[in-house]
């Protein structure tokens, strides 16, 4: 619905539409269009009863559920604001996100009762603590919580530009920060500026999504929404468990979804013990960090359906960049790239300074469009630092165009190595490693050193059971790559530090290195 203003108009039209039609699906449970219409109507009249006020905040805690989907899009229809927690964080990061957001009510899936009652004590702005399965006899629960009030719409008026869900961002190269997404940056997913968009871009409401990816993250929230602009079922996975997610290919007749290279890398390599009919399943659409080639080779030859890579960020709602099913020839040179902008996305590459580089030549990804953010909650000067007067946000990615428009991402500004005045990028030097037949992954870092500034180190896991020192590495690696680049130093280890989107975490790599040092990128 391209008409809607907000997510609360879109589930509006989406009842009048299609009412009896199937919004989500978990774990058996079915809720329709109308109910979800009807749900979401309680929901935010017992945030208004609660005394919530448009603009505040609540928070939820937990894996993948219907009830969350139910009190994000309610929420909205009270003009609340939803923050999903990343239940993967350590307790104090927790404590963090909660009082950052002033959350007035936490909600809290199966499983994390216990962490909310140790907890309790030190959320500085909950009132409530409502579980969503009922595992707190003594505190409320969803359903009644829900059931309670009245089934009408509530009524309220909200604009386009009202913050609609606060995203925190991964946490890769730091503390998370609190991205607000409004109304208008969700509905840019599905407007397409517009335009006629391409095939792939287009859903219908027979289409079946897999929410497979957690809802703390833009490719988890962000994907459940674009299902439901779409009137499309969504069929919710509450984690991402390699061995269901095949069955649930076939048994739902799944047609869409969305993976990280890390999901997509333990589904097909799943022992599949009888033929599987994936003939269903139209399009695979993956993104986040860098795909390793062979693998997405491997998932090509096994699930024969439309690929699409997507790059963008919790700061861009998601996707601003596609590479098409068509351009997914693995012999050419495009498949190495995360596609070309999105309808109504400006990309530019720029220089330290803020000049636009021209193609092939490496700088900061900048982007304007429809889909980016406020702003950071909380943060003034972080969110000046990223979008300029001009609406340019600052991606803090590298990378170039191509002629054609096509972007090749390498690497993080702030992972960039600066040697002696030369910038390093890692990603060209782990490719170098990578080369090399006994090496399984490599990551590479810039450690202090008096007289370059920096220098490079690399961190390499070996295929099992092969043996390669360091001195040979290295002069395998100086015969690819100049000088320069090539690692001083080599450490073995036996795994990289991955977050749970599975990026190499290289900032834990470098840490040691710095205690008490300023590095000069940043
Ligand atoms: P933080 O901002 O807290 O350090 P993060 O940047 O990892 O964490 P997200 O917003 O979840 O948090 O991730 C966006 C980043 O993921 C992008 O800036 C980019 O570095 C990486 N990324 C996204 N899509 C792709 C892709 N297709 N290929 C390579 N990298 C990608
Ligand atoms: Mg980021």
């Amino acid at each position: 619905p391209r008409e809607a203003a907000t997510l609360a108009d879109v589930v509006r039209l989406q009842a009048k539409a299609r009412g009896d039609q199937i919004a989500f699906e978990f774990e058996g449970r079915c809720t329709s269009f109308a109910a979800l219409d009807r749900h979401t109507n309680q929901v935010a009249h017992a945030l208004i009863a609660t005394g919530l006020k448009p603009g505040q905040r609540i928070a939820y805690l937990g894996k993948n559920s219907d009830a969350y989907f139910e009190l994000l899009l309610g929420a909205t229809k009270a003009g609340v604001v939803m923050t999903p927690i990343n239940w993967r964080l350590a307790d104090p990061e927790v404590v963090y996100i909660v009082n950052d957001c002033k959350a007035v009510l936490l909600f809290v899936g199966h499983g994390y009762v216990d962490e909310a009652r140790r907890l309790r004590d030190q959320f500085t702005s909950v009132s409530t603590i409502i579980t969503t399965e009922g595992d707190a006899p003594d505190w409320p629960d969803y359903t009644a919580w829900r059931n309670a009030q009245p089934s009408s719409d509530p009524g309220i008026a909200l604009q386009e530009s009202a913050v609609a869900i606060q995203l925190y961002t991964s946490g890769t190269t730091g503390h998370p920060k609190g991205a607000m997404l409004s109304h208008g940056n969700l509905l840019a997913l599905v407007r397409a500026n517009g335009t006629e968009p391409p095939e792939w871009y287009r859903w219908s409401s027979d289409d079946v999504s897999l929410v497979a990816m957690p809802i703390f993250h833009i490719g988890g929230s962000g994907w459940g929404v674009l299902g439901v602009f779409h009137g499309a079922r969504g069929v919710i996975a509450r984690e991402f468990e390699p061995h269901k997610v095949l069955d649930l290919f076939e048994q739902h007749g799944i047609t869409k979804l969305f993976m990280v290279p890390a999901a997509m890398q333990f589904v097909v390599r799943q022992p599949r013990t009888r033929q599987m009919d994936f003939s269903r399943l139209r399009y695979m659409m993956y993104g986040a960090s860098p795909i390793p080639a062979a693998l997405l080779k491997e998932c090509i030859n096994v699930f024969k359906c439309g690929f699409v890579q997507m790059y963008g960020m919790t700061e861009t709602t998601g996707t601003i960049v596609a590479l098409a099913p068509e351009d997914h020839d693995v012999e050419s040179e495009k498949i190495r790239s995360a596609g070309k902008a999105l309808p109504g996305v400006e990309l530019a590459i720029l220089d330290p300074d803020g000049n636009r580089l021209p193609p092939r030549m490496i700088g900061e990804i900048a982007t304007r469009s429809a889909s980016n953010m406020i702003g950071y909650w909380n943060l003034p000067e972080a969110t000046a630092r990223a979008i300029d007067g001009d609406n340019w946000l600052r991606t803090g990615d590298a990378g170039y165009l191509d002629e054609d428009g096509f972007l090749y991402i390498h690497d993080r500004i702030k992972d960039m190595i600066i040697s002696g005045g030369e910038n390093i990028y890692p990603a060209e030097v782990e490719s170098a490693l990578c080369d090399h037949p006994d090496v399984a992954e490599a990551a590479v870092i810039g450690i202090p050193d008096d007289l370059w500034g920096e220098t490079v180190k690399a961190m390499v896991v070996l295929k099992p059971g092969r043996e390669l020192s360091a001195h040979d590495l290295i002069a395998f690696a100086h015969q690819r790559i100049a000088k320069f680049k090539t690692p001083r130093s080599i450490d073995f280890l036996p795994e990289l530090p991955r977050n749970g989107s599975g990026k190499i975490l290289r900032r834990e790599l470098r840490a040691p290195y710095w205690v008490g040092k300023d590095r000069q990128v940043n």
